[in-house]
């Protein structure tokens, strides 16, 4: 394989963690789509010139292409190849503490892209551990509203002769329900994600498998906070080196693509290479209020007291559907 990374825009990323509004979110929002597909469009070219001296190449599609053959693969989301690990195995980067990639300087705040290719390539090694990007603050722990890989015990991997590590995963779904919007309220009660779901921490797996189904469901019902980001992109199906290459599952990736709504990300999005920089952001996040939508759509960022008060004064049919008390297993 060949493997590479592109920057995401930091000050975009800042405006996020801030929750600036209007446009803190859609910014983001669209420089993480439009560098995937920036991403893939370097792996297109390159695939072309692998295949024009002779040899087979395919781009691999850095994100939303999934194992459909594995059981189970809408909850797991198993790529079709993992670029992380490839990523990590031939020192485009390391991973780190969050189970990021990151490079030492930059952090966590890139994309990735790959080609598989029959060339014969020399391979190049890992990076030392002592040269990681990560110095194991474990601020990402904290940004995590549900904890995701919240305790201090460590899983490892092993790919072509070389271990890594990471925080353990505690449970994928703990991710899932915040990481697409479902919830934001971190388990603090201080602040929020982008997600208006205002849902207690669950404690135990049985709690997590109920709250997912209680959220999706609720989530269906939220009205339209008129962002859709498929207005931007809507050029996308006209874009015919794109099509070409997707063939048949164009259809399928626009429209996931289209109905992205990022919410979190925050375990990548604060690790900028810098303890003081990821600090700073940390402070940011830490600081800038809870999402509350009101019955229109619209969406508020208010301090946590507000954002309470204000939500308790609802109409309680609109209350239900961003919050149930869990029973506790
Ligand atoms: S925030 Fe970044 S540097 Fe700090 S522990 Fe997490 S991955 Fe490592
Ligand atoms: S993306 Fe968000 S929810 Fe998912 S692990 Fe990172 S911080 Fe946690």
């Amino acid at each position: 394989m060949v493997c590479f990374a592109l920057p995401l825009d930091k000050e975009k990323i800042r405006a996020f963690l801030r929750k600036d509004l209007p446009n803190g979110r859609r910014g983001h929002e669209l420089d993480n789509i439009e560098t995937n597909i920036h991403v893939f469009k370097i792996a297109i070219k390159l695939t072309d010139y692998l295949n024009s001296l002779g040899y087979k190449a395919k781009p691999i599609f850095p994100n939303y292409k999934y194992r459909e053959d594995v059981p189970g693969w809408e909850i797991n989301m198993i790529p079709e190849l993992s670029l992380k690990l490839i990523a990590a195995r031939s020192g485009v980067g390391s991973i780190g503490l969050s189970g990021n990639l990151g490079l030492k300087g930059y952090g966590a705040t890139i994309i990735l892209g790959g080609v598989v290719t029959d060339a014969l390539l020399q391979a190049t090694d890992p990076i030392p551990q002592e040269e990681s990007f990560c110095n194991e603050c474990r601020l990402c722990q904290k940004v995590c509203a549900f904890r995701m890989f919240g305790t201090d015990e460590m899983e490892s991997i092993d790919i072509g002769g070389y271990t890594f590590s990471c925080a353990k995963r505690i449970n994928l779904t703990r991710c899932q329900i915040v990481c697409s919007g479902l919830s934001g309220l971190d388990k603090s009660g201080q602040w929020s994600t982008w997600s208006p779901g205002r849902y207690d921490y669950p404690e135990t797996d049985k709690e997590v498998m109920r709250l997912l189904a209680i959220a999706v469901n609720n989530s269906s019902k939220w009205p339209d906070d008129g962002t859709e980001i498929g207005m931007e992109i809507a050029n996308l199906e006209e874009d015919e080196e794109l099509s070409m290459v997707l063939g048949n599952d164009k259809e399928k990736l626009f429209t996931m693509i289209k109905n992205t709504k990022l919410t979190c990300g925050n375990c990548q999005l604060i690790c900028w290479g810098y303890p003081k920089l990821t600090k700073e952001n940390f402070e940011i996040l830490t600081n800038s209020g809870c999402i509350v939508q009101n019955e229109t759509g619209e969406l508020l960022v208010l301090s946590p007291n507000k954002a309470e008060k204000v939500f308790s004064k609802m109409n309680p049919e609109h209350q239900r559907l961003y919050y149930k008390k869990i029973r506790r297993f």
